[in-house]
């Protein structure tokens, strides 16, 4: 980190400024320029209030060279971390596609479109118990309920099953979820993520509707600092001025995560375009930009749906974009490079 002083700064300050870095057990270089003296911190600051230095009397600038976390961090860790849920492994050269409606809504719909899915080629089964709804009034999920019915679809199909959490107070409910979702909405939950962090299970974190690469990867940093290291990070779009979609797919996201971070990265079509129409194509974008997987809405009726009907992909739509999706996917596994990811 770079602390760059105003000019004639008090001595007083700053020798208080200097003996607070040393505290922190940071090494600290002074560069005294005509002007301006910069104070260059090594060590580890990630544990810095880069805000607080930044709002001394003293200080005209600071600039963190470091990254603010370390767990999830590719530098700590440089190769790809590979989840394995059920036996089936989610990052590295594996892609995955994670299917199934957007809610639970009867024994019969989770079976019959967790049959279909899996014959379709996905190999795990999503579906939302608890629902975070923007209004009150709309469909809130079959909760408990919910939750059984999916183990019931796991029984029969063999797929291992992804759903959302809204509240720590649902926790014992997911004992065997194979993989606990955190939504848009809970990203930033970090008493939840404390909570998820002390588990021994994979957590798929997607990124909130207005947060950053660096606020997602921080958040990750949350679960991974608890000790628990199987954290799959999502793209499901955000907040822009555009209103034709949804949200804003950010397919750049991929990469940059990637170069950032060890984390397996799977990109969620449905929610990011909210248009049935625009996830194959943009399924197909992301598995060409290297995402680990997909996490894709299906219905057998999107039109009588009671949640997303309106973005959810038919049995037949997604079987064909299934067998699309996994061209692209081999052509990239089987590069001259032998590199999954670009
Ligand atoms: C979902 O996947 O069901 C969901 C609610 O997604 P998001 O949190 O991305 O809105
Ligand atoms: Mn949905």
């Amino acid at each position: 980190m770079i602390v760059v002083l105003k000019e004639n700064s008090n001595p007083a300050q700053l020798e208080n400024l200097l003996q607070w870095l040393k505290n922190m057990n940071l090494e600290v270089h002074k560069t005294e320029g005509i002007h301006q003296t910069i104070l260059s911190l090594v060590g580890d600051t990630t544990e810095l209030d880069i805000d607080l230095i930044r709002a001394l009397d003293i200080v005209d600038e600071v600039k963190r060279i470091q990254e603010p976390f370390k767990c999830v961090s590719r530098k700590s860790h440089p190769k790809d971390t590979v989840i394995k849920v059920n036996g089936i492994a989610i990052g590295g050269k594996d892609f995955q596609l994670i299917a199934g409606p957007c809610s639970v809504e009867s024994e019969e719909q989770i079976c019959s479109i967790a049959q279909s899915v899996k014959e379709a080629g996905a190999t795990m089964l999503r579906g939302g118990a608890f629902k975070p709804r923007t209004s009150p009034y709309s469909f809130q999920g079959m909760r408990a309920e919910g939750i059984q019915l999916l183990l019931k679809a796991k029984q029969l199909t063999g797929l291992p099953i992804v759903t959302e959490i809204m509240a720590i107070s649902q926790l014992p409910l997911f004992e065997e979820v194979d993989v606990i979702q955190v939504g848009a909405r809970n990203m930033q939950n970090f008493e939840m993520l404390k909570e998820l962090g002390r588990l021994r299970k994979p957590i798929l974190l997607k990124r909130g509707m207005s947060n950053t690469l660096q606020e997602l990867l921080l958040s990750a940093e949350y679960i991974l600092d608890g000790g628990n290291e199987e954290v799959i990070l999502c793209e499901r779009g955000i907040r822009t001025f555009e209103s034709y979609t949804r949200n804003t797919l950010d397919l750049s996201a991929v990469p940059a995560l990637k170069a950032l971070s060890h984390l397996p990265v799977i990109v969620d079509p449905s929610h990011s375009t909210g248009k049935a129409s625009l996830v194959p194509p943009m399924s197909l974008a992301a598995a060409a930009a290297g995402a680990d997987g997909l996490l894709i809405e299906v219905h057998h009726d999107p039109q009588h749906a009671l949640c997303d009907g309106q973005q959810a992909l038919t049995l037949n739509e997604f079987r064909s974009l299934a067998k699309r999706v996994q061209g692209i996917v081999s052509y990239l596994q089987n590069e001259p490079t032998g590199e999954a990811h670009v």
